[in-house]
């Protein structure tokens, strides 16, 4: 895979003006948090870059006073340093020069969005270091364009040389998040190789663009009916146009993702919500049942929690949970679940090994709950300015899979957590 990830994190500002210069050290210092290396001439920056210091990323004044036709893009991006330059004016044929040049992007420096506009550019650059992009074609030399003009946005990239290859890279890597494909390669063409990755990954797992310099009018249409979301004409590339489109693919499937994430996650502590929790759990159980494991539910429930928000404030009550999802994250191992099933309540579903002995698992999951239980009480939660602290206890009621359903479960274990309740708080009740 070839990736930019070994440059080290160190941003080169080249900027003659003082005020605005000294602006942009402290705006890319506090929001990138990269240190700068801040030049003001094109001599002073050729020793910085025959150092052995490498750039994450370079923001290029257009006019030096020892430079003053963008000489310095030349020189730096020479060295494979992926550049943002900034202008204080832009037309037609400024633009084509400056494109002409291996930029990442250019910024209007007059614009009153300019700042906001650069911090984001580099922090989008930033992330695309965990964006992979696999590019299938057989021209050595197309791949190797496409790879160089990615390689400057900092995208990890993989390269396939036909469908085939490319179909195992997907396997190999399943973090790929877009594919370039060209369409005239031997065996599978860019189409039939669309259509079996939509066989296997869905518009919001993956997204492809196509590629082609057939002279053929209805490629467009042939590629997107195949499955593909974009498409490019290999003649007419415009670089500012292909990085758009790239970057418009990745921020698509990363928008989706998030969406499907936010879905199943309760905003407050991070954890699964509800609604995961029955889908997850009741999965677990089927299995416990076919692979005869013994399998647990847990409920819990903060104690006098209404009395922690009465006492303190809603935000603290916030906090609160917050720091008890921290704890039960830490607890659960792989494979466990954890749940917020709303307000103060919690539920853990935990499985045991194929065929282990059930007393023997039962034993285990009171020790682990009762040192939750511990744990629970024993940790100073730290609140408001003067670092105060307050502590909770928790009730625990569990139940095993000795009932007909998941859901038979769950009112096993809620019923023992009454009894915990019951017998006055900070309990873990466990069935039969
Ligand atoms: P018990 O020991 O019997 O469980 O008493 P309790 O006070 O914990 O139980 P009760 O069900 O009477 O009160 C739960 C409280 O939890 C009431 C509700 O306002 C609060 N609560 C529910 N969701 C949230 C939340 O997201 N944040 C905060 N701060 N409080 C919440
Ligand atoms: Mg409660
Ligand atoms: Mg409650």
């Amino acid at each position: 895979m070839r990736s930019s990830e070994k440059i080290s994190e160190r941003i080169l500002l080249v900027e003659d003006d003082l005020v605005f210069g000294k602006d942009l050290v402290k705006a890319l210092e506090s929001e990138i948090k990269d240190p700068v290396t801040w030049t003001k001439s094109l001599a002073e920056t050729l020793p910085c870059l025959d150092s052995s210091q490498r750039y994450f990323a370079a923001v290029l004044d257009f006019v030096l006073p020892d430079a003053t036709n963008g000489e310095i893009i030349d020189v730096v991006t020479q060295k494979g340093i992926p550049s943002i330059v900034f202008t204080s004016v832009i037309n037609s044929e400024l633009r084509k020069i400056v494109w002409s040049k291996k930029i990442v992007d250019y910024i209007l420096k007059d614009d009153q969005s300019s700042l906001g506009y650069l911090l984001s550019s580099l922090k989008k650059l930033k992330a695309n270091k965990n964006h992979i992009i696999l590019i299938v074609d057989d021209s050595l030399f197309f791949r190797r364009a496409i790879s160089d003009l990615l390689y400057m946005h900092q995208y990890k990239l993989i390269t396939a040389t036909n469908g085939k290859e490319a179909l195992e890279a997907l396997k190999r890597y399943p973090e790929i998040k877009l594919v370039i494909t060209d369409f005239n390669m031997p065996g599978m063409d860019g189409c039939l190789l669309c259509k079996t990755i939509r066989e296997a990954y869905s518009k919001e797992e993956l997204a492809i663009i196509g590629m082609s310099s057939e002279r053929d009018e209805t490629m467009a249409a042939r590629f997107i009916k195949s499955g593909a979301n974009d498409f490019i004409i290999k003649q007419s590339f415009i670089r500012e146009e292909f990085y758009c489109r790239v970057a418009q693919c990745i921020e698509n499937i990363c928008l989706l993702k998030q969406t499907k994430l936010d879905a199943i996650m309760d905003y407050l502590t991070g954890l699964y919500n509800r609604r995961f929790f029955f889908e997850k759990g009741e999965k677990l159980f089927l299995s416990s049942r076919q692979f005869n494991r013994p399998l647990c539910c847990a409920m819990i429930d903060v104690d006098h929690f209404k009395k922690v928000n009465d006492t303190y404030g809603h935000d603290v009550g916030d906090l609160v949970l917050q720091k008890l999802a921290e704890i039960f994250k830490n607890f659960v191992k792989q494979n466990e679940l954890i749940a917020r099933l709303g307000g103060e309540e919690f539920c853990f579903v935990i499985s045991g090994r194929d065929g282990e002995d059930k007393n023997d698992f039962r034993n285990q999951i009171e020790k682990r709950f009762n040192a939750l239980k511990a744990l629970t009480q024993a940790t100073k939660i730290a609140y408001g300015d003067a670092n105060q602290k307050l502590a909770v206890t928790i009730s625990i009621g569990i139940s095993f899979n000795t009932d007909n359903d998941f859901s038979d479960m769950l009112k096993s274990a809620d019923n023992r957590l009454y009894y915990s309740k019951k017998g006055g708080r900070n309990l873990v009740t466990v069935t039969g």
